[in-house]
């Protein structure tokens, strides 16, 4: 949908993975945390409740290939999960890894992202450059391969 942010960005952003239903990317600059990913569906859908089975049936796998990936790429501690859906309506679930230095925990580590759009933090660019990196290489060598569109 032309209207979409996130519909268009599919178009015009480079992702780490894609498939055919997700598209796997950095959360835009400045990211509030090193490794941030959001992973979008490529349909234009509002949330889960409008999943249609391929999706259903995919996310899960996805979401455990994706999460384990960058735990293993990143050293986090844990891979933080969260689909809001509110400032573009089309699914996106961030994985937000949390490090042993992340400076918040818990609910305050997902304000980093506006604290750092608002430059109350700084994380090290060549921080995120080289996480981003890694795990694009390490999805390139361990893809996903769920269930896809049948
Ligand atoms: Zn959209």
């Amino acid at each position: 949908m032309d209207d979409c942010a996130l519909c268009r960005s599919l178009h015009t952003e480079t992702p780490i993975f894609e498939d055919e239903l997700w598209h796997v990317r950095p959360i835009e600059a400045p990211a509030g945390v090193a490794g941030w990913m959001i992973v979008v569906a490529k349909r234009h859908v509002a949330g889960p409740a409008h999943f249609d089975d391929a999706e259903a049936a995919s996310f899960g796998l996805a979401l455990r290939h994706f999460s384990q990936v960058l735990l293993e790429t990143t050293g986090a501690l844990r891979i933080y999960t969260a689909a809001l859906g509110e400032a573009v309506p089309h699914f996106h679930c961030h994985l937000v890894p949390r490090y042993e230095d992340t400076p918040k925990k818990g609910w305050g580590l997902f304000d980093l992202q506006r604290a750092a759009k608002e430059g109350e933090v700084t994380v090290d660019p060549q921080r995120i450059r080289a996480v981003n990196a890694a795990y694009g290489e390490a999805l390139l060598a361990n893809p996903f391969r769920g269930p896809g569109r049948r």
